[in-house]
């Protein structure tokens, strides 16, 4: 029996195979086959990471012994000896998961020195400097990543040593000051109780066993947890002989994108650095320079490696982000993977692979992200802004974004949580600072460059980001930084602008973006791809305006009661909710009138010929109605004030506010309601207080009435909420009816209308078949569906739901993403019998999933007919339903082939499909 194979050399890996090999192991894999210059290497598998975890941390059996067999042949390869005291074979130790993820998991350079061999490499290069230089990199490394030791001790002790020099820099360490520096090193892990093993062999298994730990180390976890990455995947091992960038002046690394990963342009973009290591230009020790100006330093090694990433880009048919080193003079490429970019950068890069044939149009659509469009509709600083610039920086991810500074990521974490708009400002970022990136609205950097670690991971989280800003002058110990003598502290407000790399003081004025040619032409291709209609949400002619400039093809959904905010309207329809008796409340509806009817003629306007669905009021009371703490408080102090009064006169107007204060708390009192949101609200407000409806109705029809007479085609539907029996919809139409008649007499005029309701109760989905009789559309109303569904409150389920999804009690938020399984099928249901009863029943959805783009895959998947969503959203729901109709395009023609397979493999007279019972 042949023993199972954990370990792959480069060349007998397959490009393909990313689920075993890693993404960055596949890659190598497939570089190597394409005869470019790779170091030689081998990969540990992905299997093998899982192996470790089910063998209770062990190696698999013979994992061991094939990396050794492995290291055999990279050391007849490169000639030279793994662990020999002379010329001796060093290697880099990686992680590489399916999916990158850039900066999460650790790597170890230089592995395989030890006091013997150190002089091996000096000896093999005759350079002692670079020898100990390569040594202490290897130990401080080895000490944090394989050790856990923290990474400020080593770099403490470095930075302490640099201080000392003329110059400052690494590249000023003496030998002498190496030797110190590595003496120290090994002190800080000794004070830990741990040691470097001076066995190579030992070192590396260690190494292996440190990244297959750090899978389940926290922030890649977090990393996993954000980006929707399952655990079960498992990271493979690179083991790769090293090339080293720090060997003398026509040495080099560096990290460069085929395209430029902001803004899409198609010129190569990076940053190197000479005489420098690995992780040098990505950690941002130092400030590396354009990859432009290596066609000066190193002509002829820049015009290989032009035409190598060239080569990559049309192999991939994607933009490409590779790393490389130049050790003598001669190139080696390190890795490349499909490069992370922003949003406007994933659009033109889209649209422009299509204009060079190298993708088509539907490759181009699932090549753009939804998070990824949705970035692109960020905003920015507002140009015409006067505000003082503290300090400016690399642009490194765009959009504009403000909060208060903090200097360390747990305090970023648990600000947000309470609810504060943070930035983070640090030195520069490591993977530990992830949690606190994750939950800032901005990261701002003092050091590091476009390809830093603070860069790369807030582009791929599109997040507003500043790097390199290096006139912040950051003392952590004081929780402040200084720009030119302006002190700025924790808890300050800062606005940070990653689209050109300012950071100014205060919070400053923000717009949306134009959005460019590319941007359109995306979504044209998209509107031709997808099955469903797209809606907006709006509420206002302002809105509707915005919804329709983004492509909404009409409103799903007008909240009838969020016309009512701001104090003037407020006033009004408390006073209507308060009314004691028809007549007054018949008075407060007089004043509510003539506000409904201008915002309706003003939505009608602007969405002239297409379709406008209004919801009657659906007002939750309580957001209308003052807290009866607040009243309570408010009394006390015009009781204090009684006694403060200077004059009687002043004393009687106060004693006037306490007597109204009084009745409006006793008022309060009455309508109070232990769960508002299951209380007096929906249509219950109709067919209690007919009234109400009568009011909104001729209001609506009015303002159809008149917008028509303007030649604006109205396309009307009136939505009843928060129904569950068909009796309650059957008696609002006839209200509603009855109201139109009458009002289209009046104006001699005649409006086509739909009467139509929201299923967001789990009662009116089981009964769609009876409430479809009087509809003549439904809406999914998915924020009541999943209250009422899971019985789980809209107002109090923060406090309690991130828990539910850190212990994986539920996979999301349900309220954010559908919950297909529960809520997905009562709408299935809902939808079904609805059109059990009228086939062809137009249904929507118009709850916050109208917007999330797994929740529009279900729907589509289901056959709606339209979502509705929020109008800056309706770019990323034209996109992601046509997202959707492609996977289903997808995944129709697999099953047609898988049939056609069966066909022709019965023909052949073989058993096509397993009659094997599944389990
Ligand atoms: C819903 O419940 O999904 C809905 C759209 O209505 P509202 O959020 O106004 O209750
Ligand atoms: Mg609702």
């Amino acid at each position: 029996m042949t023993a199972h194979k954990w370990v792959y050399l480069f060349e007998e890996g397959s490009g393909d195979n990313k689920s075993l090999l890693g993404g960055k192991g596949a890659g190598l894999c497939e570089m190597t086959r394409a005869g470019l210059p790779v170091p030689p290497g081998l990969i540990v598998t992905t299997e093998a990471c899982n192996a470790f975890y089910d063998n209770d941390k062990n190696f698999p059996e013979g994992m061991w012994e094939q990396v050794k067999e492995g290291l055999k042949e990279i050391e007849r390869k490169v000639g030279k000896g793994f662990g020999a005291a002379k010329n001796p074979l060093l290697v880099s130790v990686r992680s590489g998961a399916a999916f990158s993820m850039p900066g999460m998991m650790d790597t170890v350079l230089n592995l395989g020195l030890n006091e013997e061999t150190v002089q091996g490499l000096a000896a093999q290069t005759g350079d002692l400097r670079f020898a100990l230089d390569a040594y202490r990199r290897f130990a401080s490394l080895f000490g944090e990543i394989v050790m856990g030791v923290a990474h400020t001790k080593f770099e403490r002790v470095l930075d302490r040593y640099k201080a000392q020099t003329s110059g400052g820099k690494d590249t000023d360490l003496s030998p002498e000051d190496l030797r110190h520096i590595i003496t120290a090193e090994k002190q800080i892990i000794i004070a830990e109780q741990q040691a470097i093993p001076e066995d190579p062999y030992e070192q590396l298994r260690v190494a292996i066993a440190a990244v297959f730990n750090s899978w389940m180390g926290r922030r890649a976890i977090d990393y996993r947890r954000v980006n929707r990455i399952p655990d079960s995947l498992g990271t493979a091992v690179n083991i790769q002989a090293m090339v080293f960038g720090n060997m003398g002046e026509n040495s080099g690394t560096g990290v460069a994108f085929t395209r430029n990963p902001s803004t899409g342009e198609k010129k190569l973009y990076g940053e190197y650095l000479l005489k420098a290591q690995g992780e040098d230009v990505v950690a941002g020790i130092r400030t590396p320079h354009s990859i432009s100006e290596l066609q000066k330093e190193l002509p002829q090694v820049y015009k290989e490696f032009a035409s190598i990433t060239e080569k990559l880009e049309v192999h991939y048919r994607d933009m490409q982000d590779c790393e490389f080193t130049i050790e003598r003079g001669k190139l080696w490429m390190l890795q490349t993977r499909t490069g992370k970019r922003t949003g406007a950068a994933a659009v033109k890069i889209a649209t422009d692979m299509v204009y060079e044939k190298l993708i088509d149009k539907a490759t181009a659509l699932q090549r753009v992200t939804p998070e990824q469009l949705d970035q692109l509709l960020h905003p920015t600083v507002d140009p015409k802004t006067e505000s003082v610039v503290l300090a400016t920086g690399l642009p490194a991810s765009p959009g504009a974004a403000q909060g208060q500074v903090v200097f360390s990521p747990d305090e970023a974490e648990e600000l947000s949580r309470e609810g504060a708009k943070v930035v983070l400002v640090r030195q520069e970022t490591s993977p530990d600072d992830y949690h606190g990136m994750v939950a800032a609205q901005a990261i701002v950097t003092a050091r590091g460059g476009m390809t830093s670690h603070a860069a790369v991971v807030a582009r791929g989280m599109g997040k507003t980001c500043v790097c390199g800003a290096s006139a912040l002058e950051i003392d952590y110990s004081q929780q402040q930084f200084t720009v030119d003598g302006t002190v700025v502290t924790k808890g300050d407000w800062i606005t940070v602008d990653g689209s050109t790399g300012r950071v100014f003081l205060g919070q400053v004025p923000t717009i949306r973006p134009n959005l460019g040619q590319d941007f359109y032409q995306l979504m044209t291709w998209a509107d031709k791809h997808r099955k469903m209609n797209v809606r907006a949400n709006a509420d206002t002619p302002r809105d509707a305006k915005v919804a329709r400039g983004f492509g909404a093809e009409g409103i799903g959904l007008c909240r009838t009661e969020h016309m009512f905010f701001g104090d003037q309207r407020l006033a009004a329809m408390r006073e209507m909710i308060l009314a004691e008796g028809v007549g007054a409340r018949e008075k407060a509806l007089d004043k509510l009138l003539p506000l409904q009817r201008g915002d309706f003629l003003g939505i009608f306007r602007e969405m002239a010929g297409l379709p406008v669905t209004i919801r009657l009021l659906d007002p939750p009371l309580h957001e209308f109605l003052p807290s009866v703490d607040d009243l309570l408080s408010e009394l006390a102090e015009l009781k204090m004030a009684v006694r403060g009064a200077g004059t009687l006169a002043d004393m009687d107007k106060v004693l006037d506010e306490i007597d109204e204060k009084r009745t409006l708390l006793k008022q309060v009192i009455r309508m109070r309601e232990a769960n508002p949101m299951l209380g007096f609200r929906g249509c219950r407000l109709g067919l209690l207080f007919p009234e109400v409806t009568r009011m909104q109705c001729r209001a609506i029809f009015e303002a159809a009435c008149q917008a028509q007479g303007e030649k604006k085609k109205v396309e009307l539907e009136i939505m009843v909420p928060l129904v569950s029996l068909s009796e309650e919809l059957r008696l609002q139409a006839e209200l509603i009816n009855e109201v139109a008649r009458k009002v289209m007499g009046e104006q001699g005029t005649s409006i086509d209308y739909k009467v139509g309701t929201m299923i967001e109760l789990p009662r009116a989905a089981l009964m769609a078949d009876q409430i479809a009789r009087h509809a003549d559309f439904f809406s999914f109303g998915t924020n009541d569906l999943t209250q009422t569904t899971f019985g789980l409150s809209r107002d109090d389920s923060a406090r309690f739901l991130s828990a539910y999804i850190e212990h994986k009690i539920v996979p999301e938020d349900p309220f954010q993403v559908l919950d297909r399984e529960g809520v997905g099928q009562l709408v299935r249901i809902g939808t079904e019998r609805g059109r059990a009863t009228k086939p062809g029943l137009k249904v929507g959805i118009c709850g916050e999933h109208g917007g999330d783009p797994a929740s529009i895959a279900f729907c589509s998947e289901i056959g709606l007919n339209y979502v509705s969503c929020s109008p800056y959203r309706v770019p990323v729901a034209r996109l992601a339903a046509a997202q959707a109709a492609l996977a289903a395009e997808a995944a129709a023609a697999a099953l047609a082939a898988a049939e056609q397979a069966a066909v022709e493999a019965g023909k052949e007279g073989s058993p096509a499909i397993s009659t094997v019972a599944s389990d």
